[in-house]
């Protein structure tokens, strides 16, 4: 069997890949989140996980004995060396983590969710990539309403990822996410039409 098409989803942060990518796995296609990825990474005592502490040191770790997940990433947004230092420990793990995982699937396509897929050069991972697309003012909006977060952060983040121009050129579909969720669920529910047919044709896997 063929591998599957693979459709790299991605969006500046509270743009809706969480959202998308729970319609499309309960649609039944399989979706790797690179996110959850690097959460089991740096689970306790993995090789990730030391590697982050002996680079970041121990107040980076809870009193649970865990990565403090809030603290790291108002450090390295803040940061852009830190930033760097940490995508060089998780990038080449979840690189190779996505692929295996891909390698695995037996399904027409497949859904790589990928925060920075297009920031850290992963386009080579995907067949196509899907970007949500929607206006700066409203993903700060949407992190506020979530889980309170502080703009200093929030505008950090938004600083460190692909600016909306840059991300909409290299889209190969665009998802409005300005709307309301049944907007948003209609366009996920054309897509996978259209993912399923595309996944028919001929066209070359980067994965095969
Ligand atoms: P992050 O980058 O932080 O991981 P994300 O891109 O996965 O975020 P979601 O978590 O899916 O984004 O969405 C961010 C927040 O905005 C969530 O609380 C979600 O319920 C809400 N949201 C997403 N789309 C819409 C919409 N169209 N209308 C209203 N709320 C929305």
């Amino acid at each position: 069997m063929r591998p599957p098409l693979v459709v790299g989803l991605t969006g500046g942060i509270a743009s809706g890949k969480t959202t998308v990518a729970n319609w499309f796995a309960a649609f039944g296609v399989p979706v790797i989140d690179a996110d959850v990825l690097a959460h089991e990474l740096v689970l306790s005592g993995r090789p990730a996980f030391r590697e982050v502490v002996a680079a970041f040191g121990e107040q980076m770790i809870n009193d649970k004995g865990e990565l403090d997940r809030a603290k790291m990433r108002a450090l390295v947004f803040s940061h852009p060396e830190q930033r760097k230092q940490l995508e060089t420990i998780l990038h080449p793990r979840i690189r190779d983590e996505m692929r295996r995982r891909i390698r695995a699937l037996a399904a027409p396509y497949c859904v790589l969710s990928v925060p920075l897929l297009l920031e850290s050069g992963q386009q080579d991972l995907v067949d196509r990539v899907l970007v949500i697309d929607v206006p700066p003012q409203l993903q700060v909006a949407r992190v506020q309403e979530r889980d309170g977060t502080d703009r200093k952060t929030i505008d950090g983040i938004l600083n460190a990822q692909a600016n909306r121009a840059a991300r909409r050129t290299a889209a190969d579909d665009i998802i409005d996410n300005s709307g309301d969720l049944a907007e948003l669920r209609a366009q996920v529910m054309m897509l996978h039409i259209r993912y399923l047919q595309l996944a028919q044709t001929d066209l070359p896997r980067r994965t095969e």
